[in-house]
């Protein structure tokens, strides 16, 4: 009993010394390396911690000024539900990097075109004015809904989302494949092409400049109504 419990002594001893481990390949041991990696993971630790709480502080202030913006519209919960599910802008990128889209503030403006009414979207414009150019996607995932032709939104898909929600995309040039009442889409799908379809019977064009008008809408005692996703797409865009 004695003689394991010395033995363990030494072996303490030994390791407390410099070496570790047992048998031929035992490796001198070096207490400054360790104590410099333990220092360089602490940095790490702390630096990732850092660059996290603000990332998470700015998306919270981004949240936070998109609920300021939106609070007559619809609830705090509503706002999170759809910042939850709009994954991507609306409108593709170009993959040669030439054109571009912009688009404003230009919910609530007066249009006169059928009736005075107030404007139920957002108009993304494309900078070479050019149908059939830019590649439009579902900003969520969702079944279609509508399809088809409406005299003021052209050739139109509506997308109704899990949540309830309801996408609208209208002045379209063509539609994807296989686009049909009742199929699922995923968000980041292409739906179709921009286009400047609308405004008059099947198949008009070129009443206006080529852009897509994306809209959201809500079921609100039972009627669809629209809400302002400039707030939203700022956030994909
Ligand atoms: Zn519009």
């Amino acid at each position: 009993m004695t003689g394991i419990f010395i033995s363990g002594i030494m072996q303490r001893f030994h390791s407390a010394n410099g070496r570790i481990g047992r048998g031929k390949n035992r490796k001198p041991y070096n207490g400054s390396k360790g104590r410099h990696f333990g220092k360089y993971l602490f940095g790490i630790i702390v630096v990732v911690s850092i660059l996290l709480q603000m990332y998470w502080v700015r998306e919270l202030q981004e949240q936070i000024a998109i609920c300021k913006n939106m609070e007559k519209e619809c609830s705090v919960g509503e706002i999170k539900t759809l910042l939850r599910e709009i994954e991507c802008f609306p409108v593709r990128e170009d993959i040669h990097k030439k054109e571009y889209c912009y688009f404003d503030n230009g919910y609530g403006a007066a249009r006169t075109y059928g009736g005075k009414r107030s404007h139920e979207g957002i108009d993304i414009m494309a900078s070479n004015n050019q149908a059939g150019y830019f590649q439009i996607q579902s900003v969520s995932n969702g079944v279609v809904e509508q399809i088809g032709w409406l005299p003021l939104g052209g050739y139109r898909i509506g997308i109704r989302s899990d949540s309830g929600f309801y996408y609208y995309y209208a002045h379209m040039d063509t539609y994807a494949k296989g686009m049909k009442v009742g199929k699922k889409v995923t968000s980041g799908e292409v739906l179709g092409m921009m286009g400047n379809t609308g405004y008059g019977k099947e198949g008009t064009k070129g009443k206006f400049a080529v852009h897509l008008h994306f809209g959201i809408y809500r079921q609100v005692k039972g009627r669809e109504k629209s809400l302002n996703p400039y707030y939203l797409l700022e956030k994909v865009a």
